[in-house]
């Protein structure tokens, strides 16, 4: 196995694990640029791209081309490697949705000239790209619609809002809520995902168009605070901040799709993934002892 990373936002320890096999490799290159692999490969899953909004809105243009250049260059690689590829596209083509739940057949409601742009239009881009090597290049491409995914191993600086919210209340300081928080997100723990791209990417079904991913319970903002509050039997307080521009109001996926193609749907409740998100965190900030996890 292969990985390619320029590590803008990951970090080699994520994968010490598997380097230390001689079935994996870690190839440090940004997919903006060609990249060269004499090795046979049979299906590539292109999640590049920093998924959070403080991470990708500190270069936008190179946001957008990691989508855009990264995706065509992994297409090509595909192409020249009859190899099958999976875009891990996102629920941000639906912009800031006017329907709920979101079918993969609703358009989407983008603004091509805000702090998000970069990321949103980058993806829907990515998706044409994809869409084209399949009809004129006959490359067998995917596209997963990746709903918000939380779990193990997020970055604690990676600045969304659940590893956000563990991390504050587990230092016991004022939790950030953009808005007034009654905005909605649908969490999906990181295993559930990664099962449902993997049976994607095995499904010989002929599915051509892209496939939600995510877990349909929806929360508001406010109830994701007082469920860490808590579990994390936290003193922290709610510090309300002005809403972020053009932040979703509402995010909840349809996945009928995935459930009648792929027979997925996502096994682990909210409460029992940040569970164990938590207790990751509080290990990994060497505060194990302040937090009782309930
Ligand atoms: N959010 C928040 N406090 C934070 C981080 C995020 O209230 O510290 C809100 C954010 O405004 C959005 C929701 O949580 O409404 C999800 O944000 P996130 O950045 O996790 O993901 P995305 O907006 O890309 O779905």
């Amino acid at each position: 196995m292969i990985a390619i990373d320029n590590l803008s936002t990951g970090k080699r320890a994520n994968v010490a694990h598997l380097e230390d096999t001689n079935r994996f490799t870690l190839v440090e290159h940004d997919i903006i640029m060609p990249i060269k692999i004499v090795e046979d490969v049979a299906a590539i899953y292109n999640l590049a791209c920093p998924a959070s909004p403080p991470k990708y809105q500190i270069d936008p243009i190179h946001t957008l081309r990691t989508s855009i250049d990264g995706s065509q260059n992994m297409l090509e690689l595909a192409r020249q490697k009859s190899a099958r590829i999976l875009q891990a596209s996102t629920s941000e083509v639906y912009g800031d949705p006017e329907t709920t739940p979101q079918p993969e057949s609703y358009k989407g409601a983008v603004n091509t000239c805000g702090p998000r742009a970069c990321y949103d239009e980058g993806k829907r881009a990515a998706e044409t790209l994809f869409y084209e090597y399949r009809k004129r290049h006959h490359v067998d491409a995917r596209i997963a619609r990746i709903f918000n995914t939380y779990g193990p191993r997020m970055d604690p600086q990676d600045g969304r809002v659940v590893s956000n919210f563990v991390v504050q209340a587990l230092f016991g300081v004022d939790l950030t809520i953009y808005g007034n928080g009654q905005q909605t997100r649908s969490f999906c723990y990181v295993d559930d995902l990664i099962d449902g791209l993997m049976r994607l990417m095995a499904s010989t079904d002929g599915v051509s168009g892209p496939v939600n991913l995510g877990n349909p319970r929806e929360f508001s903002v406010l109830m994701l605070a007082d469920m860490v509050l808590e579990k994390t039997r936290s003193s922290s307080k709610l510090r309300f901040l002005d809403a972020l521009q053009d932040d979703p109001r509402q995010r909840r996926p349809d996945i009928t799709l995935a459930r009648t193609i792929l027979g997925w749907q996502p096994s682990t409740a909210l409460t029992d993934g940040l569970d164990r998100m938590i207790a990751h965190f509080a290990q990994e900030l060497c505060c194990q002892s302040k937090v009782a996890v309930s």
